[in-house]
């Protein structure tokens, strides 16, 4: 076994060998700029119209030139809002959902309060959307409509064709944070009502700083970032050409071994989540269980705090995340799971454990055997918590229990 088990795969991916491999020439000899006329920089521009290719197949694009390289998917997503705003400067609505990842949801908050109207769609409690909120949402001001096609956190997917349907009927761009979609679900795009669609590369084991924003050809796109003509004046800064490289190959790889890896990784994922609702009393799976990511379980136990769990986890080598924001040093409840309408008992105590191609049966069990111990501990904790303080005895805080938060 490993010695880390890396159970967080929807914060971000291990590079694959084969990927690191196809950069490093970039990192050593072949360093040149691909905007310099001379050949030792201009070479490259082959490369990384191999990897527009790779990317766009991932994508399921009709043309590569619909591919604009970003350093991730915060750009993207900023690049596509921004820029269908700037195009219809008479238009001051746009329509997103409460369950965003930060990416969409802080920009979203941003131009709400610089005066555009905000329409954030709610969800149930398996975390789906009502579309008769969303068509009741549209009208003639509407500027666009971003809307994830999978949730980071419980890994549920929106139904992206449909989406995209009644928004198309209506002549309004559709932007689609594909992010945690790109390399677990086939995208297909050019078969979609979509005309943005974002996705980042260290999501799928290629490494952090490079993304990719989709355009549909057709779509006016005034540019996010401003200066040189990289691109085709879509994005100016000079290329991150080795992370560019890397993409298209993960992306390669990725479009190749997907109905493959999915499958095997769903098994490994529902394996660990029967297991641990089964031998943890006071555990709930949170999200739609059929329509979610294969890699993808979020799981809460009652009254507990998922930080102390991951803490605990943490030592046992362990990695997991609670899926939630964390704001200096407190724990906000989930925006996702409060959407969802959680009851406050489950609410802080959520874990995602997040798999990936690299995960083996022989780690599921080992975090089986390790999450109801730690979750007995930490109930019993609890359960002292909820009693007053005059008669609750002392835990034990030595330094694997500094952090526990007990809640009352
Ligand atoms: N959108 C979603 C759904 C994500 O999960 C993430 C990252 O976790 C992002 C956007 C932001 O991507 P990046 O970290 O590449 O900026």
């Amino acid at each position: 076994m490993a010695d880390e088990i890396y159970f967080d795969n929807n914060a971000t991916t291990r590079v694959l060998p084969e990927v690191a491999e196809v950069m490093l020439p970039y990192l050593t000899e072949l360093y040149g700029n691909p905007s310099s006329i001379h050949r030792f920089g201009s070479q490259l521009g082959q490369k990384i119209a191999k990897a527009r290719e790779q990317v766009a197949a991932l994508m399921g694009a009709a043309d590569p030139v619909e591919v604009i390289f970003t350093s991730c998917g915060t750009e993207g997503d900023n690049a596509a809002i921004r820029g269908m705003l700037e195009a219809q400067p008479n238009k001051r609505h746009i329509v997103t959902t409460q369950v965003e990842h930060s990416a969409v949801l802080g920009l979203c908050q941003h131009l709400e309060k610089k005066g555009y109207r905000l329409t954030w769609l709610s969800v149930n409690q398996d975390g789906a959307l009502d579309l008769a909120e969303l068509r009741e949402a549209l009208s003639d001001d509407t500027a666009l409509v971003s809307v994830m096609w999978a949730n980071n956190e419980t890994g549920v997917i929106f139904p992206i064709e449909e989406i995209g349907s009644i928004v198309r009927a209506k002549r309004i761009p559709f932007h689609v944070d594909a992010v945690q979609a790109a390399g677990k679900l086939p995208l297909r795009v050019k078969d979609l009502p979509v005309d943005l669609l974002t996705i980042s590369g260290h999501k799928f084991y290629a490494p952090k700083g490079v993304g990719a924003l989709y355009v549909r050809r057709g779509i006016t796109f005034p540019p996010f970032m401003i200066g040189g003509h990289q691109e085709k004046n879509r994005r100016a800064g000079t290329e991150n050409v080795a992370g560019i490289i890397g993409m298209g190959q993960a992306a390669e790889i990725a479009l190749n071994r997907l109905a493959e890896d999915s499958p095997r990784i769903k098994i490994l994922r529902d394996r660990l989540e029967n297991l641990l609702v089964e031998s943890c009393p006071g555990s709930r799976v949170n999200g739609d269980r059929q329509t979610r990511l294969p890699n993808t379980l979020n799981i809460s136990f009652r009254y507990l705090e998922g930080e102390s769990i991951l803490v605990l986890l943490d030592q046992q080598s362990i990695c997991a995340s609670t899926g939630s924001a964390c704001t200096a040093g407190s724990a906000e409840p989930s925006h996702v799971l409060r959407a969802m309408g959680v009851p406050p008992d489950w609410l802080q105590g959520a874990v995602r454990f997040s798999l990936s191609r690299f995960n083996t049966e022989e780690e599921v069990d080992y975090v089986n055997e390790k999450v109801p111990t730690i979750v007995k501990r930490l109930q019993g904790l609890s359960a002292l918590g909820r009693l007053g303080s005059e008669e609750r005895p002392q835990p034990d805080r030595g330094a694997a229990t500094g952090r526990i938060a007990v809640r009352g």
